[in-house]
């Protein structure tokens, strides 16, 4: 058992990522392919792909110990049932089936943003933390709430869905969830634009941001970091809003579960030189004393890399240790 191959999967509305990956939580091999929504070859595809470059680099069959994979949406993890993937049309998709047939391999399945907290607890930030929430700051927000070492799933799937906290109780701004004023649009990259461009067009007086939006009509959540950390002063007010709406989420969510890490992830954490010591301020603010304590909160270290290493995770412990 101890020689397994695991199978890490990340699935996501663009692209597959993949690896092969040591019982230890080494990479062997890494890769992607596109995701093709239009004729929903993905698991053929996934299957495809798996056995050619097990192939190409050598790997038998009989070594591969199983597939974890995170799919876009809420899961039923029993059954590996994707109960809806707006991204690829799936609605109620047996993934776990459907992989175990066409494959021929064992199966797991998990929403994406758990797998990618537990790569971070496996091997990130973590740190083998057993009580952990990981807070992915994308084009949206994720996340993934692990307590005494398991992800947190919920009666329906849903649980960890930190991005839909709501941050706004009133007149906040619409988000994708049906509500408004959720934590994503406040802390995701979305969001800090947004955000960005309401302070811009109320501001009186310029400031290099104020200017390179006007000049060019568009900013990013980059642009918005960089000018913050050169110390323009509508980027640092965009800055502590969002860093007080994610330091009392995190702080009120941390009041649940007690966690020893929090990690932060996702593309908007390039930016954590700018806000992390803001949210940190926040965090302990608002959190119970004793949670405040007991909390580090850090950025991820895995990248794109968490996932597929969070799904050889749930293959090592669901599959081959049970
Ligand atoms: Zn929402």
């Amino acid at each position: 058992m101890s020689n397994k191959i695991l199978v890490g999967v990340d699935l996501g509305g663009t692209t597959i990522k993949l690896a092969f990956i040591s019982m230890q939580g080494d990479i062997i091999e890494k890769w992607e392919i596109p995701t093709n929504k239009k004729d929903n070859t993905i698991v053929v595809d996934i299957a495809q792909t798996i056995s050619q470059k097990a192939e190409e680099i050598g790997i038998s069959f009989s070594q591969l110990g199983g597939i974890g994979m995170g799919a876009p949406g809420p899961v039923e993890l029993e059954t590996g049932l994707v109960y809806s993937a707006v991204n690829l049309g799936w609605e109620n998709y047996p993934l776990k089936e459907e992989l175990e047939k066409v494959t021929g391999l064992r199966a797991i399945i998990d929403n994406d943003a758990n797998i990618a907290a537990l790569g971070e607890m496996w091997k990130g930030a973590g740190n083998e933390a057993r009580d952990l929430i990981c807070v992915t700051l994308g084009t949206g927000v994720g996340g993934g709430i692990i307590a005494n070492g398991e992800i947190i799933h919920g009666t329906l799937g849903a649980g960890g869905e930190i991005g839909h906290i709501t941050s706004i109780p009133d007149g906040g701004a619409p988000c994708n969830c049906g509500k408004t004023g959720c934590l994503e649009t406040i802390a995701s990259a979305t969001g800090i634009v947004r955000i960005a461009v309401e302070y811009i067009q109320q501001s009186e007086v310029d400031t290099p941001l104020t200017e390179k939006y006007k000049e060019s009509g568009v900013i990013s959540a980059k642009d918005v970091f960089d000018f913050a950390r050169e110390g323009d002063e509508i980027g640092q007010k965009v800055i502590d809003t969002m860093a007080f709406h994610l330091g009392l989420a995190i702080a009120n969510l941390a009041n649940g579960t007690n966690p020893e890490k929090i990690v932060i992830g996702g593309g908007v954490s390039k930016g954590a030189d700018v806000f992390l010591h803001k949210v940190k301020e926040f965090f302990v603010k608002f959190a119970f004393p004793t949670v405040a304590k007991g909390a580090e909160i850090k950025v991820a270290t895995l990248g794109n890399d968490a996932g597929v290493i969070g799904g050889a995770w749930l293959v090592k412990t669901k599959l081959l240790e049970i």
